[in-house]
């Protein structure tokens, strides 16, 4: 069949789907680039607020009526959504081909047979444990990849849905995700980017290392630094880059394997979520404000240019004014290159969600204009100080505003853009910039 995914939410998500759609390639279906051309649609969904759901659920009903008009002949749903709603999710859609919660993605060339032979409504949603097949499947484009290390998440945090949707924590052997880089090297990829809601816990609650495995060279003893050093190994491959990651395991193994490691990316995506110690306490964050704080120095420590980015909760239950001027302050103190903004919504399930949502919508809402604008400044002043360096980027391919103009990132993730001046890099290749001018989310420059 002609398939399209359609995919909402993180990067977990874009994995899982790129997954899938090898797997469907693999069992004889034709990828198509046109949602029209599609008779097979599967929609993956995210439900870590309640917009995100809202926006899946839509869509999928919007294509399950397309049906009666002969233009779709299947709709499934995949992801978050599925495992949070589990049957109910047939009540919103009744239409829906199948269901199939996120550790069972590996299951939906079957599914799809299933469904071609007659049945109807099938509901597949995973066990907190489960440990999916499909995990390694690609279908390499391009020089980027994403590589799944850790599924799961045990934190915990109190206004969270994604322990209850997407189950345990699990590292993945690090045997198999070497083995996983080097086939992707070998194809031409040149970055990757380890993915797990907690990557800094990879190897905490299952061994990801085994007796079998040689010893650290570099007498790395934490199991992430030793998979970073493992990985920097790998023939081909340029960069590491690796998200998300929880303040706790911000160790010094892993400052020395930044060091160390020069394929490993300068960049850190660190959520804070709030800089007011009592709501950090509230959450369940286990770090104070001083911690997260002294984990930026050591990064910065460091490398003064080492970039920083973070999610934020505006409007958490009790959420005073002097709370919000504390998450205002500490971002400052932090000088994030770069902030995204979440207004708060209570999730099923959730600890928080018996608290009562007492910030108003409006009052959310300018609490998440004035961190933008906040940030709108503080990116401009962090990217004047990169006026005048010179930067190698990694070539992405024409600027997605300006076509005339070439796009690449540097260590940091920071866009670069530069004009080809007739004689555009090869997509994937290595160039180096010097910048003339800043934004506050992107640089310009010139080919030196
Ligand atoms: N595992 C990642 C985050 C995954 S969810 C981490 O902890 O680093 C992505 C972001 O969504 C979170 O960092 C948080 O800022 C936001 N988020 C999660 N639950 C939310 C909720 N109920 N309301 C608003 N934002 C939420
Ligand atoms: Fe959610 Fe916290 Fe786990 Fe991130 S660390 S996925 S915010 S529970």
């Amino acid at each position: 069949m002609k398939f399209l995914i359609h995919t909402y939410g993180c990067q977990m998500n874009v994995r899982d789907s790129e997954a899938v759609g090898a797997l469907l390639v693999a069992a004889g279906h034709e990828r198509v680039e046109k949602e029209e051309d599609a008779e097979l649609v599967v929609v993956n969904s995210c439900t870590v607020r309640d917009k995100a759901e809202q926006k899946a659920i839509g869509k999928s009903g919007n294509l399950i009526a397309l049906k009666k008009y002969g233009k779709k002949k299947m709709v499934g749903l995949m992801g978050c959504a599925v495992k949070r709603m589990g049957a109910d999710v047939f009540k919103a859609l009744p239409d829906l081909d199948f269901a199939v919660g996120p550790r069972r993605f590996g299951m939906i060339p079957r599914l799809v047979e299933r469904c071609l032979a007659g049945e109807k409504r099938i509901l597949e949603i995973p066990d907190e444990d489960e440990v999916p097949e499909g995990l390694s499947a690609h279908s390499v484009s391009g020089f980027q990849a994403f590589v799944t290390i850790l599924l799961g998440c045990d934190n915990r945090c109190s206004y969270c849905i994604v322990p209850d949707v997407r189950g345990h924590e699990y590292s993945r052997p690090a045997r198999e995700v070497v083995a996983e880089v080097e086939v992707l090297a070998k194809h031409g990829v040149k970055e990757v980017c380890l993915l797990g809601q907690s990557v800094l816990r990879y190897g905490v609650r299952n061994p990801a290392w085994d007796e079998n495995d040689p010893p650290s060279p570099g007498g790395y003893t934490e199991p992430f630094p030793r998979l970073l050093e493992a990985l920097s190994k790998v023939e081909g491959l340029e960069r590491i880059r690796f998200t998300s990651a929880h303040p706790k395991g911000c160790t010094d193994e892993l400052v020395r394997a930044y060091a160390e490691f020069p394929k490993v990316c300068r960049h850190l995506h660190l959520p804070v979520q709030s800089g007011s110690d009592r709501l950090l306490k509230e959450m369940g964050r286990r770090y104070t404000r001083e911690e997260y704080l002294t984990a930026v120095k050591r990064l910065r420590d460091f490398d003064p240019e080492f970039a920083l980015t973070t999610d934020i909760i505006v409007g958490y239950p009790g959420e005073t004014e002097e709370d919000f001027e504390a998450t205002r302050s500490l971002m400052e103190e932090a000088g994030f290159d770069n902030s995204f903004i979440f207004k708060y919504s209570p999730r099923p399930g959730t600890r928080s969600a018996k608290l009562e949502d007492d910030v108003t919508k409006e009052e959310k809402e300018r609490r998440d204009q004035v961190l933008l604008s906040d940030q709108e400044a503080r990116g401009q002043a962090r990217n004047n100080l990169l006026v005048g360096t010179v930067r190698e980027i990694l070539v992405e391919g024409p600027s997605l505003r300006n076509a005339q103009r070439w796009s690449g990132r540097d260590s940091g993730n920071r866009i670069v853009v530069f004009e080809p001046d007739g004689n555009p890099p090869e997509k994937g290749s290595f160039v180096k910039i010097e910048i003339l001018e800043a934004h506050p989310q992107i640089l310009l420059g010139r080919r030196v």
